[in-house]
């Protein structure tokens, strides 16, 4: 039984930062990256699988992006990921959650697993997107913001539970092969001991290229993106003023600001 769990390495910004010369994204200088922490607990959702069944399930780590990602894959295999695939291609900058899903999807056709994980969202982009937009590629059965799994390697359904608004809960089952997104809270992930962070340092990250997934260029990256960043930005601070005094105060200080806001005054 295999399990693909698909990780992100997430960008944090420093306390102070600049963007890059196009605007279109912060200068990479400025940017703390690090494992997304939804995927931290679909890995763990996985790893809980595997030992409670004594072992018979492969855990495949997977992620899209360049050779600095390894860092987030190491930290997956640290944590008991048995192997870790890296996917890219220079055509697949730009690539938006749309075409991110492609890019997964062709990997899940090629590994078989019996589940896809992905988080809910990534903390750095947070579209939400990218792990049902897999499953509609796959046309799989999917549930998301799954915050508890129960699942018998083998089995040919699992039973979950997702939340929905209101503090109310699906209780689902679900035939495999599907792709689920996990929620935050639906276990305790582990710390990564030093022996194993040592370990993982020697493990091999497979790499697959475009040829690899029998995708071409114009499907990913900015060709295959319907979404483009424009610019990324700070907003103005917006202005708050109080009015006091009587309602007739009041209202001709008000009258007065929109006076001044459409340029009549
Ligand atoms: P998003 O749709 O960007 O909010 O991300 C939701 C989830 O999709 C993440 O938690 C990951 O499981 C997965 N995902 C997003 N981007 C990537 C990527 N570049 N590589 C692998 N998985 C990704």
């Amino acid at each position: 039984m295999k399990i693909l769990v698909a990780v992100k390495q997430v960008a944090a910004l420093e306390e102070d930062f600049e963007f890059r010369a196009d605007g279109r994204d912060v200068d990479g200088d400025f940017l703390v990256m690090d494992l997304n922490e939804w995927d931290d607990y679909s890995l763990e959702e996985a790893v809980k699988i595997k030992e409670a069944c004594g072992g018979a399930v492969e855990i495949v780590a997977v992620s899209v992006g360049p050779p600095t990602v390894d860092e987030a894959l190491r930290k997956c295999l640290a944590k008991g990921a048995d192997r870790a695939v890296r996917i890219w291609d220079e055509a697949m900058r730009g690539s938006d959650s749309i075409a991110v899903a492609r890019i997964l999807a062709a990997a899940a056709r090629a590994e078989a697993p019996d589940l896809l994980f992905a988080g809910v969202q990534s903390s750095d982009q947070a579209v939400a997107a990218t792990g049902i937009a897999t499953a509609g590629f796959l046309g799989w059965p999917h549930a998301a913001v799954v915050s508890q799994f129960t699942y018998t390697p083998g089995a040919a359904t699992a039973v979950l539970r997702r939340e929905l608004e209101g503090g109310l809960l699906h209780e689902l089952e679900i035939r495999t092969p599907a792709v689920l997104t996990i929620q935050l809270g639906i276990n305790t992930p582990r710390y990564a001991s030093l022996r194993s962070i040592k370990q993982a340092a020697a493990k091999p990250i497979e790499l697959r290229t475009l040829a690899d997934l029998s995708l071409n260029a114009a499907e990913v990256g900015e060709a295959g993106s319907s979404a483009r960043v424009r610019r990324m930005y700070v907003p103005d601070k917006g202005r708050a003023e109080l009015i006091e005094g009587s309602a007739a105060e009041q209202a001709k200080r008000l009258a007065a600001i929109i006076r001044e806001s459409t340029g009549a005054a």
